[in-house]
C-alpha cells in the first residue's frame, strides 16, 4: 500500500483508484467538515501534500464545489487519508488556530483539482487511461501527451500540447484533444516517436 501520496503523485493515483460505491456514506464531507468518531475510525493516512506557502489564500474554499488550490490554504500541508471501507480519499486539515485544534476533513474529488496550482518538480501523470493516452505536467509547467501504437515492438508518440489546446484542456479535459490524439495515431511520423526497445 502507497503511503507517500503527495501533490505529484496524486492525481495519477486518483486515476488507479477504483472507489467502491454504497458501501459507505461520505456525503457530510463533500465540503470540508469536522472530524466525526466514524471517520476517525475508517480512515488512515496514506500521504501529506507538501508545498511552500502561497500568500494568496483561497476566496471560498469552504464550500461543496470550491476548487481545490494546492497551493494554497487550506490544501498546502493537508494530509491525504484514504477509507480503508470504500478506498475514497480525503484531505485532512487540522486547524491549530483558537482554543483547540479542529480536525476537519473534505471528500477529494478529482474534478475539482485546479491543475494550474500544480507546480511538478519531475515530470508527472495527471490523467490516463491504460493503453490509450497519458497526460503529463512538466516542470516548466507546460502539459504533454503521449499515445501507444503497436508499431514494430511499440512505441509511445508525444506531443507537447499547444497553448490553445492547453486552454481547451484545462477547461473540457481530455475530449479537448480527440483530434490530436487521431493525428498522433494516423501521422505519428510528425511527432516525437520513443521505441519500447
Ligand atoms: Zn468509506
Amino acid at each position: 500500500m502507497n503511503k507517500n501520496i503527495d501533490q505529484d503523485r496524486i492525481l495519477n493515483y486518483l486515476n488507479q483508484n477504483k472507489v467502491k460505491e454504497d458501501i459507505c456514506d461520505h456525503s457530510d464531507f463533500i465540503e470540508w467538515n469536522e472530524e466525526t468518531d466514524e471517520i476517525k475510525t475508517v480512515v488512515e493516512k496514506i500521504g501529506k501534500i507538501t508545498l511552500p506557502s502561497n500568500s494568496s489564500k483561497n476566496k471560498n474554499c469552504w464550500r461543496k464545489d470550491s476548487k481545490i488550490e494546492l497551493d494554497k490554504y487550506p490544501y498546502l500541508e493537508c494530509e491525504i487519508h484514504q477509507c480503508q471501507k470504500c478506498k475514497s480519499i480525503f484531505f485532512h486539515h487540522i486547524e491549530l488556530t483558537g482554543n483547540a485544534p479542529q480536525r476537519r476533513y473534505r471528500l477529494l474529488r478529482k474534478e475539482l483539482i485546479d491543475l494550474d496550482s500544480i507546480k511538478p518538480k519531475v515530470r508527472i501523470i495527471i490523467d490516463s487511461e491504460p493503453f490509450k493516452y497519458q497526460v503529463y505536467k512538466n516542470p516548466d509547467l507546460s502539459y504533454e501527451i503521449s499515445i501507444c501504437k503497436p508499431v514494430a515492438l511499440g512505441i509511445d508518440i508525444y506531443h507537447k500540447l499547444t497553448k490553445q489546446e492547453e486552454v481547451e484542456y484545462l477547461k473540457n479535459g481530455i475530449k479537448a484533444l480527440q483530434n490530436r490524439i487521431e493525428d498522433m495515431d494516423g501521422n505519428y511520423n510528425k511527432y516525437k516517436v520513443v521505441s519500447w526497445r
